[in-house]
């Protein structure tokens, strides 16, 4: 059964992560909050119209930062600039204000995905989600309408491998070979990715930054993948609830009815609370 569970020390990791760098920052769109030099500043995506959505307009072409076609015998085709190599991944954004993220794993799943869709769309909200590459090879179609409505289409390996069990060149394997194809199907490569079970190693680090991605892990895992019940999940998100909170569900990986009924229920509560949900730029 696929499932993600929390990293200890959670605390010291984000300040070791805070201590890090600002690449991330520099990529929020936190209205308000001083960008990076050279880095222009962009309103935050959160509630409003659906065009407002990051992808929402995304044109099924190359993405104009991939200067350079894919090469043959396994030359680098990612042409972005490489990123800051980070020791511990995000478990929190907390550039995000008072909104709190939601994000989605395992999926796409034409069981659970449109569900999960259909209320995201109800409360015009955007969500991250994290997918697998054979997922998206399958259903590359429900894969585009996620970023069609604007969400952020994430990287989470190509068949959700412990990845520190691969050697680098596997680890490589599975997260090109992913993000490779929610290009293909969405038209712009993923700039996020999380290791399944939140298992990271050093050269998993060193090789999403040379592919331009940035780790997300999570603050508040909904414990959706135990199935403890839909009451269960919506207290654990709701107790969990606080500025620049990264919630972990899932729409796949096994029978995620729990995880769909949960968000009919708490994203509503969250709204009326006062929290946005929004997502990091791109
Ligand atoms: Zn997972």
């Amino acid at each position: 059964m696929k499932k993600d569970q929390m990293i200890p020390g959670r605390r010291a990791v984000l300040r070791i992560a805070a201590c890090l760098g600002v690449a991330v920052t520099t990529r929020m769109l936190t209205a308000g909050h001083a960008e990076a030099p050279g880095r222009p500043a962009t309103p935050l995506p959160t509630a409003g119209p659906k065009a407002a959505g990051p992808k929402a307009s995304a044109p099924l072409k190359p993405s104009s930062y991939r200067l350079q076609p894919m090469m043959e015998g396994g030359a680098p085709r990612y042409s972005r600039p490489a990123l800051q190599v980070r020791k511990e991944p995000l478990l929190e954004l907390p550039e995000l204000g008072r909104s709190m993220v939601l994000t989605f794993d395992d999926g796409p799943d034409p069981r659970y995905t449109p569900d999960i869709l259909r209320t995201l769309r109800q409360y015009d909200v955007r969500a991250m989600f994290f997918v697998c590459g054979e997922m998206v090879e399958e259903y590359p179609d429900l894969t585009r309408e996620i970023a069609d409505d604007g969400h952020l289409v994430c990287n989470h390996t190509w068949s959700h491998p412990l990845m520190p069990s691969l050697p680098p060149s596997g680890i490589r394997s599975q997260l090109v070979r992913t993000s490779d194809e929610i290009e293909k199907a969405v038209g712009t490569p993923p700039l996020w990715y999380r290791a399944p079970y939140g298992a990271w190693n050093r050269h998993l680090f060193e090789i999403g930054a040379k592919l331009g991605m940035e780790p997300l892990a999570w603050t508040v895992d909904s414990l959706d993948w135990t199935a403890p019940g839909t009451d269960k999940i919506v207290s654990g998100i709701l107790d969990g609830a606080g500025p620049g909170v990264v919630v972990l569900s899932h729409d796949a990986g096994g029978n995620r009815s729990q995880s769909v009924a949960a968000l009919r229920r708490y994203l509503p509560w969250l709204l009326d609370e006062g929290y946005r949900i929004a997502v990091p730029y791109r």
